[in-house]
């Protein structure tokens, strides 16, 4: 029979959930937690412990929240015939940084992916249906990136929209090719959206 895995074992494991944490890495953190930071460790077990338990998808645009819904789909302010359709929740805070959009969003969590096979599992395709059934919505804008996986995602999503009747447009071409909407500043930002291409009346 197996020997059940020691605490530290155990510990390097857990840690390899980390994006681009390979056995090595792991392996240094766990040694880095457990000798120099004890209290950032405890701290780090404890916040996680509570994101696990509090943060969960708003229900109508699959953002992160802490509660039904999150701040901008509650807001009255924000002009719902427009919606803006982004890959992760890091995505809103730089258009909200670049303060270039005052409709609402839809966070799709994920990208499609030509390499892996277009697999829709990937996005919040369901959710997004959903979502569009019960709304005043006029424009989409399809806002992923200008990398094959975020040209895939907005293929993907202007076929699945091409008989519903909204507008559909797509942040315009003037970003540079590869960019990933994280890495963009919020001027250029802003100008791709001032600028979207209309893909569809
Ligand atoms: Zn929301």
């Amino acid at each position: 029979m197996a020997k059940p895995q020691d605490a530290f074992s155990r510990l390097i494991n857990a840690l390899k959930v980390l994006p681009n944490v390979g056995p090595k890495s792991a392996q240094r953190i766990a040694y880095h937690l457990l000798q120099h930071d004890r209290t950032g460790a405890a701290e780090l077990a404890r916040t996680l412990d509570n994101a696990l338990l509090q943060v969960r998808h708003c229900a109508r645009c699959n953002t992160f929240c802490e509660g039904e819904t999150c701040d901008i789909c509650a807001d009255p302010e924000r002009d719902g015939r427009r919606l803006m359709i982004v890959h992760m929740p890091a995505d809103v805070s730089g258009m909200e940084a670049a303060r270039c959009h005052d409709g609402l969003y839809f966070v799709l969590m994920g990208q499609v992916s030509p390499a892996q096979g277009m697999d829709l599992n990937h996005i919040a395709i369901d959710k997004l249906v959903t979502r569009l059934q019960e709304s005043e919505v006029e424009e989409i804008i399809i806002a992923t990136n200008f990398t094959a996986e975020g040209d895939a995602t907005a293929y993907v999503l202007a076929e699945l929209l091409k008989n519903l009747p909204y507008k559909i447009s797509r942040l315009s071409r003037g970003m540079p090719l590869g960019a990933e909407l994280e890495y963009i500043d919020a001027g250029t930002l802003a100008q791709a959206v001032y600028e979207r291409k209309l893909l569809k009346e």
